[in-house]
């Protein structure tokens, strides 16, 4: 006979992470499974190419035009916590403008049947940063002054950040490779090993789920548990009362595809959704090389931002101060007006490596990707940038360089797109035909699944996104645990009120310093 539990979720990132631990915490019997593994602050050291092997999911290409435009890599984390275990933890809400933006492209609504907007979301908001310790990073470096001093000769602000970090943070720049003084609130560090030490959470990593299982009775298509293998290489099936699939928005639409939910479903308008409607929020560095020493990768890697150009009738671009990233990373991505660097020009380049200093440029786009799972069973990615996405990060660019010459840079480089942002593939709205969930994150298609992750993003934000992530994660874990639809076992034992379920880490410090 297999388990049963209330709640299993796919998946432990900054969805998945926030959903367990939060209805572990009240009294929820919860399964969470995580495909990589369980690494913590001991793991880790400052090696690229360590990291890379044990903790980040293998590179992946989105294919631009098919492969005509060129490749954006996607950056992710295979492991417990999923990517906010190797994130920069830079912590933003969302505005109106981009909230509109998803009413439009989803017929999104809340409370009260109106357009979704920054009040749906505004608790929940304020529950994840207050938990988390999010507080305002204005201890700038030097380099960092660098680059004020360039974007303050251009009439642009530059401003501090607000993050997920505490004053532990020892601004080694190691948080790619995760964080070694856990000053980084990963969710790993926070909501799921609290949950896992006092609450229902029962963890396990190395356990990647092949599909959801489905029913198809009276009372229509439901979701019923999932099948995974486990780290001891078994397969394994579990039941459960509502599935949550949280795997990252390159991964849940693979599971939903090839769980047969498309044909279970009778190919519904909904499920065309899953997979479409892929947001890279494309990245590029441009880099500065100064005659003084700048340490740009020995800092808490984005302590500022500008955000003068974030609306699309403004340029449709933030950028991002400073990083570089570690020697692996800066050696095979710079370039110039030659193309990528190579040979002797590289070897100089590499050698001068402290003397650099970078800004990262993320441009709007319009979700014009797709995860695909084609018939061979392989997964691959597609990508489309339109006239107006690419003259967003051409200005973003131009700009980025102008900054760069206006702090006095000898020289300017950069890189091609990147993308560490995915988002999109099963948007959630309240029209089927345009969103693969419902406003709760309920799948119109199955009853019983949820999906709980970057996934949901109805169009890409002009920001980072984990916060909204966490955020659209309690207000499921909220629904979840309030069941009106009476999906879970009802609960024999009392369970705390929800303001005290999480009781805040550990480190908390000067509530000054915290945002209200
Ligand atoms: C280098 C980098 C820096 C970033 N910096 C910031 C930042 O400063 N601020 C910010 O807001 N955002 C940042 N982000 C983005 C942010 O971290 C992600 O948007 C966010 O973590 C995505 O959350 P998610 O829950 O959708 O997916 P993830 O956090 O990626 O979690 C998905 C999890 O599901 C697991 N999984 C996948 N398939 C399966 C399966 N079949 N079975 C079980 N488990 C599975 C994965 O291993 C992973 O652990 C950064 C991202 C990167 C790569
Ligand atoms: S810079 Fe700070 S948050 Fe990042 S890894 Fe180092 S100590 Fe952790």
């Amino acid at each position: 006979m297999s388990e049963r539990f209330d709640v299993v979720v796919v998946g432990s990132g900054a969805g998945g992470g926030v959903v367990a631990g939060e209805l572990a915490q009240r009294g929820r019997e919860v399964l969470l499974l995580e495909a990589g593994p369980h690494l913590t602050a001991a793991d880790f050291v400052r090696w690229e190419a360590k990291a890379a092997h044990d903790f980040w999911w293998p590179l992946r290409m989105a294919m631009v035009d098919g492969g005509a435009g060129g490749m954006v890599p996607m950056f992710g984390g295979r492991c417990v916590g999923g990517t906010t275990t190797m994130n920069t933890k830079v912590s933003f809400r969302a505005h109106d403008f981009e909230f509109a933006k998803w009413h439009e492209a989803s017929g999104l609504l809340g409370a009260g049947g109106k357009p979704f907007g920054t009040d749906d979301l505004a608790p929940h908001y304020e529950r994840v940063e207050r938990y988390l310790g999010v507080r305002e990073r204005a201890d700038w470096p030097e380099c960092v002054r660098t680059l004020d001093r360039g974007f303050r000769e251009l009439g642009a602000e530059l401003e501090p950040v607000d993050s997920y970090t505490d004053h532990n943070c020892m601004k080694c720049g190691s948080c790619l490779q995760g964080c070694p003084t856990n000053a980084g609130k990963s969710t790993m560090n926070t909501y799921i090993h609290e949950a896992t030490a006092v609450g229902k959470l029962d963890l396990r990593a190395e356990s990647p789920v092949e599909r959801v299982l489905f029913s198809n009775g009276d009372s229509g298509l439901e979701a019923t548990g999932v099948e995974y293998v486990g780290a001891d290489g078994e397969r394994q099936t579990v039941e459960a009362g509502a599935v949550v699939v949280a795997a990252g928005a390159l991964n849940t639409p693979q599971i939903l595809i090839r769980s047969g939910l498309p044909e279970a479903s009778g190919r519904s308008p909904s499920s065309e959704w899953i997979g479409r409607n892929l947001g890279l929020h494309p990245a590029t560095f441009v880099f500065g090389l100064f005659d003084e020493v700048q340490d740009a990768h020995r800092v808490y890697p984005i302590t500022s931002h500008c955000m003068d150009f974030m609306r699309d009738e403004d340029g449709g671009f933030v950028l991002e101060a400073c990083t570089i990233q570690d020697p692996i990373g800066f050696a095979t991505s710079i370039a110039d007006e030659d193309g990528p660097m190579w040979g002797e020009r590289l070897v100089e380049a590499v050698r001068r490596y402290r003397h650099w200093n970078g800004i990262l440029v993320l441009a709007n786009e319009e979700n014009n990707g797709r995860v695909v799972v084609g018939d061979d069973g392989n997964e691959s990615f597609e990508a489309h940038f339109g006239e107006v996405e690419l003259e967003r990060m051409e200005k973003g660019i131009d700009y980025g360089k102008r900054v760069m010459e206006a702090a006095g840079a000898k020289r300017v480089a950069w890189t091609g797109p990147a993308s560490t942002h995915v988002q999109g593939t099963c948007r959630m709205g309240s029209d089927p035909a345009r969103s693969v969930v419902d406003e709760h994150g309920e799948s119109h298609d199955a009853k019983r699944l949820f999906v709980g992750d970057a996934s949901l993003f109805p169009k890409t934000l002009s920001v980072n996104p984990s916060l909204t992530i966490m955020a659209l994660a309690d207000r499921l874990a909220q629904r979840l645990h309030d069941d009106p639809n009476g999906y879970l076992q009802p609960q024999a034992e009392r369970v705390p009120p929800r303001a005290d379920a999480l009781s805040g880490p550990p480190n908390q410090f000067p509530v000054t310093e915290v945002i209200p």
